[in-house]
């Protein structure tokens, strides 16, 4: 398929006055840190089918070379250009309830409008992809380069358990930990410390072994779990509701467990979280694959 006429996501804004006066107000990390979300789409990437693998690759731009990995940060990166955007990467849910209702927690706070949270961004943009045979590219109604990259980005979000959590931490964004000697908030510690600690103990600081180990699971001990992990009955090609609450139970069993303001977490922590940070990711990257292949195929029936 030709990339060609395929909308290209446009480079970040130029810093502005305005753009660095965001940068000093306070803000809420929300998000897997950047190798977070490029383990997530890198398994995906390697369990495309043909069909899939080649509409991704014509839909991305050109300087992804193909690379749908290289792009998966990049929502975290318009969520000021794109301000409506930022509600999009989380979901609140009641303190301490330790479960999710799509009705109930999937809400714009102020408005009340409906399917503004993460698991409603995944619905959205995966209904944007199922469009991509309609009109030739970037002459549809929807951006779909744009829709592939967001749906990829909140695929691994929804994963990480404190995008989905208490109301009045902000998912842990207000909690003020110590990792080991290094004081940041637990959101922080499990977008991104807890794997930053990983490559640095077993893999050298390089992201690669720490994927090769995690698709060794995949086809070893989780393989029996696997099919599993794909198949929500009848909730359509995404099952994002699942996956959400999937990641408040893990949240409230290992996130914020003996967790409150100043705490220390150090090496018992950590070997406690790691399995659990490495099988959300396993799960983020198959249930991606799962995704792209059931609604892109280049085929001619219908
Ligand atoms: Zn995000």
């Amino acid at each position: 398929m030709a990339a060609s006429g395929v909308r290209v996501v446009q480079a970040a804004p130029a810093p502005s006055l305005l753009l660095l006066a965001f940068f000093l107000l306070p803000s809420f990390a929300r998000g897997w840190g950047t190798d977070g979300h490029l383990i997530v789409c890198k398994i995906a990437q390697t369990r495309l089918t043909e069909a899939a693998r080649e509409v991704v690759e014509a839909l991305l731009p050109e300087y992804a070379a193909g690379d749908l990995s290289s792009l998966c940060s990049w929502p975290d990166h318009v969520k000021f250009r794109y301000p409506w955007s930022s509600p999009l990467h989380y979901i609140d849910t009641p303190d301490h309830l330790c479960n999710y209702d799509y009705n109930r927690d999937c809400r714009d706070v102020r408005t009340g409008e409906k399917g503004v949270c993460v698991a409603g961004a995944i619905r959205n943009y995966t209904d944007q992809l199922l469009h991509h045979k309609g009109p030739p590219f970037g002459q549809g109604q929807y951006n779909l380069t744009q829709a592939l990259l967001f749906l990829s980005h909140f695929m691994g979000d929804i994963h990480q358990p404190l995008h989905v959590g208490f109301t009045s931490d902000k998912g842990g964004n207000t909690i003020d930990v110590d990792w080991f000697e290094k004081r940041q908030v637990l959101h922080q510690v499990w977008d991104s410390s807890i794997i930053e600690s990983a490559k640095q103990r077993f893999y050298n600081d390089s992201v690669d072994g720490l994927i090769q180990d995690v698709n060794n699971n995949i086809t070893g001990i989780w393989a029996d779990q696997v099919p599993r992990w794909t198949t929500c009955g009848v909730g359509g090609p995404a099952c994002p509701d699942v996956d959400a609450t999937e990641s408040i139970n893990e949240a409230c069993n290992w996130a914020y467990r003996n967790v409150t303001n100043g705490t220390t977490l150090g090496d018992e922590y950590f070997h406690a979280s790691l399995p659990v940070v490495y099988q959300r990711l396993a799960q983020g990257g198959v249930r991606l694959a799962s995704v792209l292949n059931r609604i892109l195929w280049d085929g001619d029936e219908d």
